[in-house]
């Protein structure tokens, strides 16, 4: 079986960036590489899990966001962090051309491009995770079942902010500053045994 930590892209890994698709305006966020480096060497598969509805807006293509994530894997593998799987949704329920315009399962929340990864990965939910720094994010993790992790990269920790000054109950499973903390708080979390 594999432990995963499936991560979201934009905000998580990189700097969050309109519409993203341009390797020259790829930014990985600092830490990043060490955080997955330190993941990939506990055993860790690492799986990207990107909602991409500009290709369904006709901002840019799937050849793009190929070519985007071709290149970011280049510059992650040379610091011994490359990403073991991408999966991306191209859709929007009410935008969109042709047959990009549809209400799909692959979109975040939902659970489609889990159910893809699992095709290629063999997935240990127990000892799997999800990280992003979106409340879909979560959701999409925790409707699929694994623990899911809010990075406060991106709008992570704007959104963590509100949720405590609201005094709501977290949305999410842990709250991380970092990804090199999330990192830190997934190696413990095994050392002991497992989260439950
Ligand atoms: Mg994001
Ligand atoms: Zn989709």
């Amino acid at each position: 079986m594999d432990k995963v930590v499936f991560l979201d892209r934009d905000g998580t890994l990189n700097e969050e960036v309109h519409y993203l698709h341009k390797p020259e305006d790829l930014k990985i966020l600092p830490g990043v590489p060490r955080a997955l480096r330190m993941l990939r060497e506990a055993g860790f598969r690492l799986v990207v899990i990107t909602n991409q509805a500009g290709v369904a807006r006709g901002y840019y293509t799937c050849q793009d966001v190929e070519k985007l994530h071709r290149y970011m894997n280049e510059l992650l593998e040379k610091e011994n962090a490359g990403i073991d799987g991408f999966y991306y949704c191209p859709h929007h329920p009410d935008y969109g051309i042709g047959i990009y315009k549809k209400a799909c399962r692959c979109r975040k929340p939902g659970i489609g491009m889990f159910e893809a990864a699992e095709k290629d990965f063999s997935v240990d939910k127990a000892h799997s995770y999800m990280i992003g720094d979106k409340r879909l994010d979560i959701e999409a993790g925790r409707n699929y079942g694994v623990f899911s992790i809010l990075v406060g990269t991106g709008y992570g920790a704007e959104l963590m902010t509100e949720t405590t000054e609201k005094g709501e109950k977290p949305f999410y499973d842990f709250y991380a500053e970092t990804l090199v903390d999330a990192a830190e708080y997934i190696l413990a979390a095994e050392r002991s045994g497992g989260r439950e």
